[in-house]
C-alpha cells in the first residue's frame, strides 16, 4: 500500500484536535485527523460542560459557537456551603461582567465535527494510531489503522497516554501529583435545572453540583483515594449528595443515575510540548482535575496558540522542509503554554485545597479546618482584590491572546491548609 502523506497529522478528535484541524485547514494546510473512537462514541462521551468566557468568545469569533450560543446557558454565580452557611460568589459581577457558558462537551464536539465536515474536512473515525516513529529525515511516520501516514508534523491531541507522547524520549512525563482522594462522578436525571454551581465543603467530604442541560446535572462526591464503585449503589450516592450538598426546597433532586464512575484525581504537566516534529496539546500535554472546569478550556487555548505557531513554522520551512527550522515559533508555543498550564494547575490546586479538608485530620480538628475555609470562602465572595482575582481566573475573563502573552491575572490563595492547620503536607 502506498503510504499516505499530509502536512500535519493530528491524533485525536477531542476538542483540541478538532479546533486545531479547523484552524489549520482554514489556513490552507493539508491536515489528516485520526480518531480511535467511532463517531457515535465520540459524540456521546459526556465530560465537561462549564466553558470559559474567553474560550467561547474566541470560538464565536471563528464562527464555531453558533449552536453553543443559541442553546447554552450563561452562569455568573456559584454557591459554596460550609458549616451550614451558604455563601454566594457573584463571580460575574466580581470579574467585571464575564460569565461562564454551560454547554455539554459532547454537543460541542458534535458541532465541531459537523462544522469541519461542512468545510470539506474529513475525520478518520475508528482509526487508532498505534505508534509514531521517524523517517531518516526525522519526519513523523504514523502507524494507523488505515496504513502508514507520513507527515511534516504530528500533533498529539490524544488525551493522556497517547502514541505521540509515547514517542517523546521521556514519554512526555513531567511533574505530577496524585491527590489523597478521588471523586465519584455522576450524571443524573434531575427534576429541575441546576440553576447555580454548588460546592459543599463538608466534614464528610466535598460534594459538587454542576449544570449541564435542563434534564441532566453532573454531581461529584469526594471518596477515599482508590475507592471502587462497587460499594456505592444509587441510593447511597443520592443520599450522600443530598446530605453533603444540603439539597432541599427548590434544589434539583437527582433521580435516575445515567452514568457513574470514580475519577482518579491527578495533576500533571509534561516537561516538554515539543520533541523535533512532534507536538502535544490539551490533555496530552497536561491533566488538571475538574475542580475549576479548566481542562477543555486549556485544551482550546493550547491549540489556538499552536495553530499560529505551526503556521509560522510552516512558512519558515516551506511546508515542512528538512531542516526542521521554525524560527522559534514552536519553542514560543511550548514556553507560553507550559507557563499557562502551571497557572491553571495552581488555580485548580488552590480551589481543591479550599474544597477539601486535609488528609488524615483527626475529627476534633475538623471544625477548626472548616472554620478556616469558611473565612476564605467569605473572602472570595467579598468585593476586593482577592475576590476579583479569583473571579477572573475562575470565569476565564479577558481574551485568549492575553493569556498567550502571560498577561492574565492569577488568583493566589492567601491561606493554605498546610500552613493554617499544621497538617501533614499532601
Ligand atoms: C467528569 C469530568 C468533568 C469535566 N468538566 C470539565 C469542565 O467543566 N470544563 C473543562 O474545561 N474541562 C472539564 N473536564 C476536562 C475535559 O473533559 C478535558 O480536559 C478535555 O476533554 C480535553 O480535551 P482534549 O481534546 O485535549 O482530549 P480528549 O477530549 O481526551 O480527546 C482525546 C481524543 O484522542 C483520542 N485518542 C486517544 N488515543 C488515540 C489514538 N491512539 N489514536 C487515535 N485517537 C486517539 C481519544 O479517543 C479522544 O477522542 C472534565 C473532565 C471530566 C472527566
Amino acid at each position: 500500500m502506498t503510504p499516505r502523506t499530509t502536512t500535519v497529522a493530528i491524533v485525536g478528535a477531542g476538542p483540541a484536535g478538532l479546533v486545531l484541524a479547523h484552524l489549520l485547514r482554514r489556513a490552507g494546510v493539508d491536515v489528516a485527523v485520526h480518531e480511535r473512537r467511532s463517531r457515535a462514541e465520540l459524540e456521546g462521551a459526556a465530560r465537561a460542560g462549564v466553558l470559559e468566557h474567553r474560550v467561547v468568545e474566541h470560538l464565536r469569533g471563528l464562527g464555531l459557537a453558533d449552536r453553543l450560543v443559541a442553546a447554552g446557558e450563561r452562569h455568573g454565580r456559584c454557591e459554596i456551603t460550609c458549616l451550614g452557611e451558604k455563601v454566594t460568589v457573584d463571580y460575574g459581577a466580581l470579574s467585571g461582567g464575564a460569565r461562564h457558558w454551560v454547554y455539554p462537551q459532547q454537543l460541542l464536539v458534535r458541532d465541531l465535527v459537523a462544522a469541519y465536515e461542512a468545510d470539506g474536512g474529513t475525520i478518520a473515525f475508528s482509526s487508532p494510531v498505534a505508534a509514531v516513529a521517524a523517517d531518516g529525515a526525522g519526519r513523523p511516520v504514523l502507524d494507523t489503522a488505515r496504513g502508514e501516514l507520513r507527515a511534516a508534523w504530528a500533533v498529539g491531541c490524544e488525551g493522556a497516554r497517547g502514541p505521540v507522547a509515547a514517542a517523546f524520549p521521556d514519554g512526555a512525563r513531567g511533574p505530577a501529583r496524585r491527590y489523597p482522594y478521588d471523586w465519584l462522578t455522576v450524571l443524573a436525571r434531575i427534576d429541575r435545572p441546576v440553576g447555580t454551581i454548588r460546592y459543599a465543603v463538608h466534614a464528610d467530604g466535598f460534594a459538587g453540583m454542576m449544570p449541564r442541560t435542563a434534564e441532566v446535572g453532573r454531581f461529584y462526591l469526594e471518596v477515599p483515594a482508590g475507592e471502587r464503585l462497587d460499594g456505592w449503589d444509587a441510593d447511597r450516592i443520592r443520599a450522600g449528595l443530598a446530605h453533603r450538598l444540603g439539597l432541599g426546597g427548590a434544589d434539583p433532586v437527582p433521580g435516575e443515575l445515567l452514568e457513574t464512575g470514580v475519577l482518579r484525581m491527578r495533576g500533571r504537566v509534561a516537561g516538554r510540548l515539543r520533541h523535533g516534529r512532534l507536538l502535544l496539546a490539551g490533555d496530552a500535554a497536561h491533566t488538571v482535575t475538574p475542580s475549576g472546569g479548566k481542562g477543555l478550556n486549556s485544551a482550546v487555548a493550547d491549540v489556538v496558540d499552536l495553530a499560529g505557531a505551526l503556521l509560522e513554522a510552516l512558512g519558515d520551512d516551506g511546508g515542512g522542509g528538512d531542516d526542521g527550522g521554525d524560527g522559534g515559533a514552536l519553542e514560543g508555543y511550548q514556553r507560553r503554554r507550559l507557563a499557562a498550564a502551571w497557572r491553571t494547575q495552581e488555580f485548580s490546586d488552590g480551589l481543591l485545597d479550599l474544597l477539601h479538608l486535609p488528609a488524615g485530620l483527626p475529627p476534633e480538628q475538623r471544625e477548626f479546618a472548616l472554620r478556616l475555609r469558611l473565612e476564605r470562602i467569605r473572602r472570595i465572595a467579598r468585593p476586593g482584590p482577592e475576590a476579583a482575582a479569583f473571579a477572573r481566573a475562575y470565569v476565564g475573563a479577558g481574551e485568549l491572546r492575553a493569556e498567550e502573552a502571560g498577561a492574565e491575572e492569577v488568583w493566589a490563595p492567601a491561606q493554605r491548609s498546610t500552613v493554617a492547620t499544621g497538617a501533614t503536607p499532601r
